[in-house]
């Protein structure tokens, strides 16, 4: 039997039922199991703890399939844990008025390192770890089982795949790569690119919040800095939004996001468009005296890792104190970090610092996170990785 073998006391977060083993626990690996394969994980007197999939090259050596001895992990069993995954966006997701939904979120629904996203009848997979990729197979054959999609298409580009030893990987796994998809979201529609998007095309874990951002808007100059392809632009302009400026440094991202203004046939003149670096932008907007009634701030992850925690609180910062120096009095802050590595708290701080900094009296009025569909399991905080407040001065 091919077994990992923890030091003693190690065991801890695996009784708590923590999905991932760190290499820093790992006391021995007995039977030289390959990337992704099955092992029995024992505590240092050899007693059963787990089964998980090893991965050799990664800081994080083990994710957790099981915690019962009896479970076998096999096709049956990714059936099992991929079809209640499927039950819970039936019966808890129906009222979503959308054709687009995380389907599995990784560890969460007790599928380590598995994403998989469903735009209208396509399936995008993506896959961030060695256990998951083992059964890559087996899990597009058992996803085309269970939802009946004819279209699977593979979004493995993520950097954490380089972390695990994977290469990059783009390609239709079933069917023809799909065109360009129309998204509906409640009154909102948006074109999403699978193949060149970002993550798996679309910011799905932000639905509710452009909802909420929606609300707010109504007669306001909006500022959507980070816009890629306009999803609160659009969400402001369909409440009634004044005028919005839409900040991005990808021009690709931009010019999806001026189809996506036409689909909703919202005034082309009510958008000014800048393709640029959010700092250079929002300092040089300071400077010539611009300013809003609602900015929202959605950079992407600064510290995707607990590791550039640092850098990232300085980036987050930096933006927030520019954001806030741009609002009108009375104005309102909408700002996100999506950082798995930055805890919400700490997100405060930071926001927190950067009000003093801009001497302003900010209160928060609202928290925002990552939309239904992306569950976070109770043993897996950092499964929470979105956080948002909605701030106002
Ligand atoms: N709010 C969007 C998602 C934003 S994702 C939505 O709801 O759909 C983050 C965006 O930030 C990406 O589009 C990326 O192109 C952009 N970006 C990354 N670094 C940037 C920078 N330094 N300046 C401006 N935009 C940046």
């Amino acid at each position: 039997m091919k077994e990992v073998r923890l030091k003693r006391g190690r065991e801890k977060a695996v009784l708590r039922r923590h999905p991932w083993i760190f290499s820093g626990a790992v006391d021995e690996v007995r039977g030289e199991p390959a990337p992704g394969e099955t092992v029995r994980v024992v505590d240092a007197r050899g007693k059963f703890l787990a089964w998980g999939a090893y991965s050799p090259q990664s800081q994080i050596r083990v994710r957790i399939w099981s915690w019962d001895r009896e479970e076998e992990v096999d096709a049956d069993f990714l059936r099992c844990r991929l079809r209640s995954a499927l039950a819970l966006r039936d019966e808890f997701l129906r009222p979503l008025e959308t054709n687009a939904i995380r389907l599995v979120h990784g560890e969460s629904d007790g599928l380590p390192g598995l994403v998989v996203d469903r735009y209208e009848d396509t399936l995008v997979l993506q896959i961030l770890s060695t256990g998951a990729e083992f059964w890559r197979e087996t899990l597009v054959d058992l996803l085309q089982e269970l939802t009946g999609a004819a279209v699977v298409f593979e979004r493995s580009d993520a950097d954490l795949r380089e972390l695990e030893g994977l290469p990059q990987r783009v390609e239709p796994l079933r069917g023809d790569e799909p065109p360009l998809i129309e998204v509906r979201e409640g009154r909102l529609k948006f074109w999403v690119d699978l193949r060149r998007g970002h993550k798996t095309g679309f910011y799905l874990d932000q639905r509710a919040n452009r909802g909420q951002v929606g609300g707010l808007a109504g007669g306001l100059e909006v500022l959507d800095c980070f816009s890629y392809t306009g999803g609160f632009t659009a969400a402001a302009l369909a409440a009634g939004a004044r005028r919005v400026t839409a900040v991005d440094s990808s021009a690709e991202a931009l010019e999806l996001a001026r189809e996506n203004m036409k689909l909703n046939e919202f005034d082309p003149a009510s958008v000014e468009w800048v393709n640029g670096d959010a700092f250079q932008v929002l300092r040089q907007f300071r400077d010539s005296g611009r300013s809003f009634d609602l900015v929202v701030l959605d950079p992407p992850k600064f510290a995707p890792t607990t590791a550039q925690v640092q850098r990232a609180a300085r980036g987050y910062k930096d933006i927030n104190l520019l954001g806030l120096k741009l609002l009108r009095p009375g104005g309102t802050l909408v700002t996100f970090s999506c950082s798995g590595g930055v805890s919400e708290e700490l997100f405060q701080k930071i926001v927190a610092d950067a009000a003093l900094d801009s001497e302003v009296n900010a209160r928060l009025v609202q928290r925002l996170h990552q939309d239904r569909d992306h569950p976070v399991a109770l043993n897996f905080p950092e499964g929470a990785y979105l956080k948002g407040f909605v701030i106002q001065i």
